[in-house]
């Protein structure tokens, strides 16, 4: 196997970095298509539960309402019997009592009605509230459709890229001496998608720290891959710089 030119390789990985950096970013906005579609239907889903809430309150206080009105009917048997028996009382004490009995039931009819009508208020405003939670809700369903709707066109658009991306890159990375793209690559996943990286300044453009001239004076004699003392990157230089 013959030594690869340092130099050669350096610019071949000049190319596959940009489409490594490129294939980085798609691969992150690709993972958070997930938790943004995890984060608009959680948003929806909130919405459809205030909406079963006022549901549910209406169901309840129909509930009451048909109680009460088994309440009324109950009262309305008693007053007719109490009424019907009447007729059969001997002594007049027996009949004021009597009458006194259907009074207090009456009463009680009265009061039921009262709250019946009371209900039937509260059905009614939870009916309104209700019918404009649906419109509400509706509007809110077509909104969260199209976002979901954009973020998966969104996704589908991130796929191509990354596919065209890979592919390039899989040629580019065809090029490149073995050893070296091992290298390159075992860099690459420990270090958020950048190994290769320019001194500008003499300073590492990855981590930013001062490259000493000794080290500037190795990446120009293009013997070995040089790499920063600090984040462990492979260092280019520029030609003219
Ligand atoms: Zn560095």
């Amino acid at each position: 196997m013959s030594t690869p030119d340092i130099r050669t390789e350096l610019i071949k990985l000049v190319e596959l970095q940009g489409l490594d950096k490129k294939i980085f970013e798609l691969n992150q906005k690709k993972e958070e298509v997930p938790l943004i579609l995890e984060r608009l239907q959680k948003a929806f889903e909130g919405k459809k539960a205030d909406y079963k809430t006022l549901e549910s309150n209406l169901q309840k206080t129909q509930l009451q309402q048909k109680e009460k009105e088994g309440d009324l009917n109950a009262k309305e048997e008693g007053i007719k019997k109490s009424q019907s028996q009447l007729g059969a009382l001997k002594t007049n004490k027996e009949y004021q009592a009597k009458l006194a009995e259907i009074e207090s039931l009456k009463a009680d009819k009265s009061v039921i009605e009262e709250e019946i009508l009371k209900l039937m208020d509260e059905v009614e405003t939870a009916k309104k509230a209700l019918d404009e939670e649906k419109k509400i809700l509706a509007g809110e369903e077509k909104i969260y459709n199209e976002e979901k709707r954009a973020v998966e066109e969104q996704a589908k658009d991130i796929e191509a890229s990354l596919q065209a991306e890979q592919g390039k890159r899989q040629i580019a990375a065809a090029g490149v001496d073995k050893k070296i793209l091992q290298a390159y690559e075992h860099i690459l996943h420990g270090r958020g998608g950048v190994a290769l990286v320019k001194v500008s300044n003499n300073s590492c453009e990855g981590c930013h720290m001062r490259v000493p001239h000794q080290v500037i004076n190795e990446i120009k004699m293009y013997n070995r891959l040089i790499t920063c003392e600090n984040c462990s990157r492979i260092l280019y230089l520029e030609e003219g710089e």
